[in-house]
C-alpha cells in the first residue's frame, strides 16, 4: 500500500522526468548556433520588455520585434528535427504541473494515485458501486425490498458518520442473502473517501494467521501488518473457515481486541449462540455489546438461487 510519502515521491519523479526530458531537448537544440542565438534574442527582448513596463516606458517596436523573432524561433525548431512543445515539460498532470498540491491542497492526480493504491490492496469486490443511490432495489422480491432498503440506509448513516461510528458492525443474515455486496459498496464508499480497505472472506483471512503464526519471526509484522492498520476491515463471511487448532481462535480474538482503535465489519450466517460455540465467548460477546458493535440483520432472499 502507497503512503502519502511514497505516492508525493511518485508524482516529484514524473516532474523531474518530464523537466528533465525538455531540458535534454533544449541542449540538443542549443547546439544549433543560429539557435543559440535566437533563444538569447528573445530572451534579452522579453526582459527589455518587462523592464519598459515596469518603468511605463515607451516600447517603440520592440512587442513586433519579438513577435517576428518567435515566429523565426519556432521555424527554426522544425527545421531542426523538433516541435515547441519538445522544450516545454510535459507534464503527466496539467493541473498542477505534476507537483502534487494546488493551493496547498492535494492534486487529483495524487488523490487518484493512494486510491489506485488502496483498491489494489482491497481484495476481491463483488461491485463497482460505491455511492448507495446507485443500488438497485429492483432486483430484490417485493416481499423483502422494504428490508433491504432498510439495511442499506443503516450501512449509508455509517459510511456518513464514519470513522465516527463505533468500532464493529455486524451483518447476520443467512447464506446468499447478498452481505458481501451490500460490504462491497460500503467499501468503495470508504476508498473513495481515502480510507483504507481490507476485504477478506474468512478463510483468507484464517490462511493469513496460520501463514504468520508458521512465518519467521522477522517477517511476521509485514504479514499481519495491514489487517491491523487499515482503516476499515471487512471479514466477509466468518464461520466458513477452518479452525485451525492454536490458530484460528486466538487470532481472531486478538484481532478484534487490538482492532477497536479501527473499525471492523464482519459479516456472518452463525448467530450470536453459534458464534460463542465456534469461537470463544469472549469474541460473541463483543459482538453483541451494544456499546462496541452495530447488529444489522439481514432478513433476505437467496439471491443467488434467485438468479439462476
Ligand atoms: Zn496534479
Amino acid at each position: 500500500m502507497l503512503t502519502l510519502s511514497q505516492a508525493i515521491d511518485i508524482v516529484n519523479n514524473r516532474r523531474n522526468l518530464a523537466e528533465l526530458k525538455a531540458l535534454q531537448n533544449l541542449e540538443k537544440l542549443r547546439e544549433d548556433k543560429i539557435f543559440s542565438q535566437m533563444e538569447i534574442e528573445l530572451r534579452q527582448l522579453s526582459f527589455e520588455i518587462a523592464k519598459r513596463e515596469a518603468l511605463n516606458a515607451d516600447l517603440g517596436d520592440l512587442k513586433e520585434r519579438f513577435t517576428d523573432c518567435e515566429i523565426q524561433f519556432k521555424k527554426k525548431i522544425q527545421e531542426l528535427g523538433y516541435t515547441p512543445k519538445d522544450i516545454k515539460p510535459r507534464y503527466f498532470c496539467k493541473r498542477c504541473g505534476d507537483k502534487g498540491f494546488i493551493d496547498g491542497k492535494r492534486c487529483v492526480c495524487l488523490e487518484n494515485l493512494i486510491l489506485n493504491s488502496i483498491k489494489s490492496n482491497c481484495g476481491k469486490l463483488e461491485t463497482d458501486i460505491d455511492d448507495f443511490n446507485k443500488v438497485d432495489f429492483d432486483i430484490f422480491g417485493d416481499a423483502y425490498k422494504k428490508g433491504y432498503k432498510n439495511t442499506y440506509k443503516q450501512l449509508h448513516k455509517y459510511a456518513e458518520k464514519f470513522p465516527d461510528v463505533i468500532p464493529y458492525l455486524l451483518l447476520m443474515g443467512s447464506t446468499g442473502t447478498g452481505k458481501s455486496f451490500m460490504c462491497s459498496v460500503v467499501s468503495n464508499v470508504m476508498m473513495k473517501k481515502g480510507y483504507t480497505v481490507l476485504f477478506l472472506n474468512s478463510c483468507e483471512l484464517n490462511e493469513l494467521f496460520l501463514k504468520y503464526h508458521l512465518a519467521d519471526i522477522a517477517l511476521k509484522g509485514d504479514i499481519i501488518y495491514p489487517v491491523y492498520q487499515c482503516d476499515l476491515l471487512v471479514i466477509d463471511d466468518l464461520g466458513m473457515e477452518n479452525i485451525y487448532k492454536n490458530v484460528t481462535v486466538p487470532y481472531l480474538y486478538s484481532l478484534i481486541i487490538n482492532r477497536r482503535q479501527k473499525h471492523t465489519i464482519i459479516t456472518t450466517n452463525l448467530s450470536h449462540s453459534q458464534i460463542a460455540e465456534r469461537y470463544d465467548f469472549r469474541i460473541s460477546s463483543r459482538l453483541m455489546d451494544k456499546n462496541l458493535t452495530i447488529n444489522v440483520p439481514v432478513l433476505g432472499e437467496d439471491l443467488r438461487l434467485k438468479k439462476r
